[in-house]
């Protein structure tokens, strides 16, 4: 039988690795290169040149789980 399927990032919750991403996060939108627009402009500031229009918090406008992408992007 299968072993049920457990998402990394609990596995970085529990190890506390995950604050650490969600602070690298957040100093990535105050010089905003999260995607190949490099803005570089602080989105936890302004939307302002940001060419996504978003600030701080993004809209996620869907989430699925897909389990035959490739490990890296499952998780
Ligand atoms: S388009 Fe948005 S996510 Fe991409 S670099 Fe510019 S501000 Fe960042």
């Amino acid at each position: 039988m299968s072993q049920p399927f457990i998402p990394a990032y609990l596995k970085l919750l529990k190890s506390d690795e995950l604050s650490l991403l969600v602070e690298q996060a957040y100093q990535h939108l105050e010089d905003c290169d999260l995607c190949a627009r490099f803005c570089h402009i602080n989105r936890r500031l302004t939307i302002k040149g940001a060419v996504c229009h978003m600030g701080e918090h993004a809209t996620i406008n869907s989430f699925g789980a897909h389990y035959g992408e490739e490990d890296p992007l499952r998780g």
